[in-house]
Formats: C-alpha cells, sequence, structure tokens
C-alpha cells in the first residue's frame, strides 16, 4: 500500500527512512544541533547517499527552505521596526542562522525522498 501524504510529511519530520519508514536517516534529531546520518537504513538496508556529490541537490531544496524564512523575517522587522529594508535583511540574515542546521538536514531528508519517489533504489 502507497503511503499518503500526511504519512508521508510525518516520516519526513521524523526522518524515516522513505522505502521502509521505520529505520532512522540521522543518529538523533536533526533539530537538536548538528547530527550524523546513518549510511544505510538499519531495517531495509537503503543506501542514503548513492553516490559522491548525491547531497548537491540538497542545496536547492535548502535555498528554496530558507529563502522565503528569510524574507518573511525581514518583511516582518521591516514592517515592526519600520528600518531601511537592507538593514532588515541583514538583521534577518543573522536571525535565521540559528536555523541552518536544521533546515539543511531536512533538505537532505527531502531530497533523498525525492530521490527515491523518481528514482527508486531497488537493491
Ligand atoms: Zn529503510
Amino acid at each position: 500500500m502507497k503511503p499518503g501524504a500526511l504519512s508521508t510529511f510525518n516520516d519526513i519530520l521524523h526522518h524515516r527512512c522513505p522505502r521502509c519508514r521505520v529505520g532512522k536517516i540521522f543518529h538523533h534529531s536533526i533539530f537538536l544541533g548538528f547530527p550524523k546520518m546513518h549510511e544505510r537504513c538499519s531495517i531495509c538496508h537503503l543506501l542514503y547517499e548513492r553516490e559522491p556529490g548525491y547531497f548537491l541537490g540538497a542545496m536547492y531544496i535548502s535555498y528554496a527552505l530558507a529563502l522565503p524564512v528569510v524574507a518573511f523575517i525581514a518583511g516582518f522587522l521591516w514592517a515592526v521596526t519600520g528600518w531601511w529594508i537592507t538593514k532588515a535583511t541583514v538583521w534577518a540574515v543573522f536571525l535565521f542562522l540559528p536555523l541552518v542546521p536544521a533546515i539543511t538536514f531536512l533538505a537532505r531528508v527531502l531530497w533523498i525522498y525525492l530521490d527515491q519517489t523518481f528514482d527508486p533504489d531497488r537493491s
């Protein structure tokens, strides 16, 4: 049975393996610092980093996730403080920095799910 969108969203947030939906991708939560990635799923043995440079695509996802957040923070600062937009943007980037690790690792999880959707590893 194919998992539903809500179930997939839940599995992505809990960074579970895209194939078996049980094994963990990281050793600990991506929201608690810099987690180490498992090389393979402990349940179905799916190789997470399929080839060298595999996570280059995750950078695009990371950028797509980060841009709206920075824009929102900058817009909020601009509206609340009345600062010049450049100053608000610089502050928004600075305030965004603590979120960078979580966004980066979430982008990796999304990249693995995207890759497994379009080119599933059947080994
Ligand atoms: Zn698995």
